[in-house]
């Protein structure tokens, strides 16, 4: 269950001489056990003790938008979020180019490399502190209390609160989450491109192309930048990527991996997801717990997973007994009847699957979590005749009581528009 608590920035209570190095954590947002969960802190650099307000302010602004556009919009559930608020002495941060320097806690530059703006501060101390309070942490987002348009990426993602900087958190993450290359083609002299990149290619070969399951058939490879009716569609090879003009391509006309104020181009939106299910499983509990169960006839056990759900929910339940199909249903829960089996040991599974059209390709099967639980039958009673056509598989699957409920209670089971027959003791609650 998501618990939605708007953190409290509670600057009223600081104390009138503040203490440099306080930092105060709230919890924005708690979606579930860190250790099954993304855990973001959102960290602040710049404000003073009269500004704490306006970094509390600040973060919201920034979590509704790294959860307003796909894929972090659909998968929020997967994050806990927090706030770790931190005084500096002075507002705002340095900028060397015209000898303006504030006094601040993470000691934010911009001018960093000789470039206007591109911010680079104190990353140690970012993360010592982050890691004190909040040792869960798995990604860290620094905002930083100026104006002028900047930020940065690697081990901590940084952006200034310019409004036009609210796009940089998510093209950071780009390349923090799911490990994605800079799409845009501008000289970053020395440095040497190399082929790792989920979204550049070094080839427009529709058989090397990593994405060109995204790529239709009537999609010209290379794709001139004409073919393109508009930022994101169609997917194909547009040369001009990893800071190179030619030999080096990227899946769309404009993804935010190129340009800010896009969203993720369909093949980072696919890696994004992706990356997602590397931190999350989608699974969180199931129960009962334990792994064997036995009984005799006229016991039941209702088994339950309960799963991470994406917004829209695009998970799918399956279940099945001894490796047979049982039901299709987007059902969590089933109740077994020990008398519609026999005697003897069996083996019962859940399959939770996320078949999110976000995603086309899960090659390390990320998306996909099975449960499983060893149930005998101890007692050589009878068999029940479990098959009751006149029940319907719809209202099996459906759940709920079923009115044709019969006998040992269990029922046909219509599957993806097929009549299984054979033993069916599972109800569907
Ligand atoms: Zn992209």
């Amino acid at each position: 269950m998501r618990v939605l608590a708007i953190a409290a920035f509670l600057c009223a209570s600081l104390p009138a001489v503040t203490v440099l190095g306080q930092h105060t954590l709230d919890i924005v947002e708690n979606n579930g056990l860190s250790e099954n969960r993304i855990d973001l802190v959102i960290m602040g650099d710049g404000y003073t003790s009269g500004e704490q307000q306006d970094f509390g302010a600040d973060a919201l602004n920034a979590v509704d938008h790294l959860f307003g556009k796909r894929p972090s919009k659909q998968y929020r559930e997967f994050f806990n979020i927090v706030t770790i608020s931190t005084t500096s002495n002075e507002s705002g941060a340095d900028h060397p180019s015209t000898s303006e320097y504030a006094d601040t806690f993470y000691d934010c530059a911009y001018d960093c490399a000789g470039l206007e703006h591109l911010i680079c501060c104190d990353y140690s101390t970012i993360l010592s502190v982050a890691g004190a309070e909040y040792p869960a942490h798995d990604v860290v987002l620094l905002l930083v209390n100026d104006q002028q348009y900047g930020g940065s990426g690697g081990p901590v993602a940084i952006a200034s609160t310019s409004p036009i900087s609210n796009d940089i958190p998510f093209h950071e993450f780009g390349h923090t989450f799911a490990g994605l290359g800079d799409e845009y083609d501008n000289p970053y002299p020395g440095f040497v491109c190399e082929d790792i990149y989920p979204n550049v290619s070094f080839t427009s070969n529709r058989d090397d192309l990593k994405w060109n399951h995204w790529v239709n058939e009537d999609t010209p490879l290379p794709t001139p930048e004409s073919a393109a009716v508009d930022n994101q569609e169609p997917v194909g090879a547009y040369e001009g990527a990893c800071y190179q003009t030619v030999g080096l391509f990227r899946p769309v006309h404009e993804c935010v991996m190129r340009s800010l104020n896009n969203d993720f181009c369909a093949v980072c939106t696919e890696q994004m997801v992706l990356s997602y299910y590397g931190f999350v499983e989608p699974v969180d509990t199931y129960s009962p717990a334990q792994d064997s169960h036995e009984g005799v006839h006229g016991d039941s056990i209702d088994f339950s997973v309960e799963a991470v759900e994406p917004t829209p929910n695009t998970l799918t339940y399956t279940w099945d007994l001894d490796g047979e199909l049982l039901s299709w249903s987007d059902s969590a829960n089933l109740e077994f009847f020990f008398e519609c089996v026999d005697q003897g040991e069996h083996q019962l599974t859940v399959t939770v699957s996320d078949l999110t059209n976000l995603v086309m390709v899960d090659p390390e099967n990320l998306m996909t979590m099975s449960v499983s639980w060893t149930i005998t039958r101890t007692d050589d009673g009878p068999v029940e005749d479990c098959d009751d056509p006149d029940a319907g598989g719809d209202a099996f699957i459906n759940g709920g009581l079923n009115p044709g409920k019969s006998g040992c209670g269990c029922y046909t089971i219509q599957t993806r528009g097929t009549l299984l027959s054979s033993l069916l003791a599972l109800i569907l609650t």
